[in-house]
């Protein structure tokens, strides 16, 4: 978990999960639900803990140690991705897999939540180190995943390189092919069209429906994206598409800024080769806090938690904030945010668009029967614009945070899956 050093000035808690915790007791206030049910939201079902041995490139055995937390399976198998991060903890996997839970919920998929992460960092890994991490930690968890049990897929540094591994060590355990098992894989192997570019295009249809009840063009909108991976990089492109001017971007390397707006190919290029988006020299050189504060139409966080906190939220002026990354915000920062009346499109709505595809993925998969990339980005495009819809309408109704009102939405459903099984 990556904390700004703004955060270092205050007391506010920052840990993933008790913010998880914090998020659904707010939602709940507003609903008239049994104080067990709440209670049993707020924890993960079940949380698997691994330690396994991989061989090193040296001949040296280095032990990695790994999480799996199934959250609530209610509405269906537990699903969500598998984190590589050196800084990844138990309470942040866990609250993660909360927030899989919800969005699930608020985009209406049969599914449940659930995350994992295993302490590393990938890139001081060889590839054949990787594959070996990859393929020693979906051994460790094989026993609770599977396509009626868990599915996992790619989040912070994993990759659909990954993602065949990981289904290949576990069709070759099971003895049979088993593509379901985890989405987000290459094509060739039963992934997808449309689930790489998934996450940033989801994003981008809940900004248009917020910038229309803004009643703001997209044309010639103003953006700033921090963080330049699969989510970040992607939307830039699409926004860019659409005549939005990409005035800054980050990476962990360091941010550029050009007002006049980023040449957003070239700077991928350059990321490719080496490494970040900081080699961009024709742009000014500012920081990850500054980019965040830029006075612009849409900042998109698309890296970590917490970038967001009390400590730099008054000084926040985008005029949409639309969380691409999983918990960029505090709970102390979205009260300074609606107070100053900023949009904040929540990380279980924003970025659903990810798991919305692994959701037609995984269809595909066990119809063996393969979509059109115009038919994924149809389906996407009605699901993401549909449930915007349905959350905005109850945070005016409400006059709640779209958060609060996206959290009523999905703790709604998920309730009353519990009930109809019988178990609250
Ligand atoms: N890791 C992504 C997320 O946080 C995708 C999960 C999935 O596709 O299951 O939403």
């Amino acid at each position: 978990m990556a904390l700004s050093v703004a955060n270092q000035a205050t007391t506010e808690n920052l840990n993933p999960y008790e913010i998880a915790q914090r998020q659904i007791e707010e939602a709940a206030s507003h609903l008239q639900l049994p104080a067990h049910v709440v209670e049993f939201l707020k924890k993960p079902k079940r949380v698997l803990s691994v330690n396994f041995p991989v061989k090193m490139d040296d001949g040296t055995v280095r032990v990695f140690e790994g999480f799996r937390s199934q959250h609530n399976d209610a509405l269906g198998p537990n699903k969500g991705g598998i984190r590589f991060h050196p800084d990844v903890t138990m309470d942040e996997v866990k609250a993660l897999s909360m927030w899989m839970s919800f969005k699930c919920g608020v985009v209406g998929l049969p599914y449940g939540g659930g995350k994992g992460g295993v302490i590393c960092d990938p890139r001081k890994l060889s590839k054949g180190e990787l594959e070996r991490v990859s393929r020693g930690f979906m051994e460790a968890i094989a026993e609770i995943v599977g396509p009626e049990k868990d599915i996992p897929a790619p989040d912070v540094y994993t990759t659909p390189e990954i993602m065949g591994w990981m289904m290949d060590t576990y069709s070759r355990l099971r003895g049979a092919f088993t593509p379901g098992v985890i989405t987000g894989k290459p094509l060739i192997v039963g992934g997808s069209k449309g689930r790489n570019e998934a996450t940033a295009r989801g994003c981008v249809f809940t900004i248009e429906e917020a910038m229309r009840q803004l009643g703001k063009p997209m044309q010639g909108a103003t953006v700033a994206i921090q963080g330049y991976g699969n989510a970040g990089r992607i939307a830039a492109k699409l926004l860019s598409e659409q005549g939005c001017t990409i005035v800054a971007v980050s990476d962990s390397g360091g941010a550029i800024y050009l007002p006049e707006g980023l040449p957003v190919d070239e700077i991928g290029r350059l990321k490719d080769e080496k490494g970040s988006v900081r080699y961009f020299e024709a742009a000014n050189a500012i920081t990850n806090e500054e980019l965040l504060e830029l006075e612009v139409d849409i900042l998109i966080p698309a890296a970590l938690e917490n970038v967001i906190t009390a400590a730099n939220a008054s000084r926040i002026k985008a005029k949409i904030v639309a969380e691409a990354a999983n918990g960029p915000t505090t709970p102390e920062a979205d009260k300074v945010l609606f107070e100053k009346g900023i949009v904040v499109i929540p990380d279980i709505l924003a970025n659903a668009g990810g798991v919305t595809v692994s959701y037609f993925e995984w269809v595909q998969n066990l119809a063996n029967f393969y979509w059109s990339e115009e038919e994924v980005n149809s389906k996407l495009k009605v699901k993401m614009t549909e449930s915007y819809g349905v959350v905005s309408e109850l945070a005016s109704k409400h006059n709640v945070p779209l958060r609060t009102a996206a959290y009523m939405v999905s703790i709604q459903r998920i309730a009353e899956a519990m009930k109809a099984r019988g178990w609250v």
